[in-house]
């Protein structure tokens, strides 16, 4: 099936660039898709999911987890605030950190839950007006913002432009996070994981190329 296709060209590319054999993770990016083809990715071992909307995750996972035991799942979606305590509650992690208004809740409502999800602070690598993210000559106080906060920052991620080369991109995210001591990178999608391992990834986010086009 494609998930081992793709497992193999994940190792393939490790192997490549140098990187120790499983120091990057596959995040089966899940959302939207039909429910047989996330039990077949489950059946076939796999424990770690991407999911982009709260709601829909609150729909699926309580029940897949209640089958198959523990499935670390991943919000790599915007987040709202209004929507902070759901996703603290259900999330393994968090990629998606994005402003301060958003930090100083999940500051808040970690404290009260005396847990909180891993997070990965997003980055804007293209600088795109549409775009989520914190501009890059942001990210270096916003990071120490956070982590004053006591919330635990452990990566950055960025979604690059989709008409250009990642290759920069992964790179100047990779300078990011190394001058901050951030030791993880979620970057890379279905068209260009090995290129962002090349890079230093140690999320890569594959949707389509393992579970199908999504039929929305
Ligand atoms: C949907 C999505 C992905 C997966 O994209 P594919 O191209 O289908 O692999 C990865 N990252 C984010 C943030 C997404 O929204």
């Amino acid at each position: 099936m494609a998930y081992d296709d793709i497992l193999q060209r994940l190792r393939a590319a490790e192997a490549a660039h140098g990187r120790p054999a499983g120091s990057v993770k596959l995040i089966a990016v899940s959302k939207v898709q039909p429910d047989a083809r996330v039990e077949a990715v489950l059946q076939a071992g796999h424990r770690l999911f991407g999911e982009n909307y709260v709601q829909e995750a609150q729909g699926k996972w309580p029940a897949f987890r209640d089958t198959f035991g523990k499935v670390e799942v991943h919000l790599i979606g915007p987040l709202q605030t209004n929507k902070a305590k759901p996703a603290l509650q259900l999330f393994d992690a968090i990629h998606t950190l994005d402003r301060t208004s958003l930090a100083q809740r999940l500051a808040r409502l970690a404290q009260e839950a005396g847990r909180c999800p891993d997070l990965f602070v997003q980055v804007n690598t293209g600088e795109e007006p549409q775009k989520a993210g914190i501009l890059p000559t942001d990210a270096d106080a916003f990071i120490a913002a956070a982590r004053a906060l006591d919330l635990p920052v452990i990566g950055a991620m960025c979604i690059p432009p989709e008409d250009e080369d990642p290759a920069p991109h992964f790179a100047h995210l990779a300078r990011i996070a190394e001058r901050n001591g951030l030791p993880h990178l979620s970057m890379g999608m279905s068209a260009d994981f090995e290129t962002a391992i090349a890079h230093g990834a140690t999320h890569v986010r594959v949707g389509s190329a393992l579970f199908g086009a999504r039929g929305y």
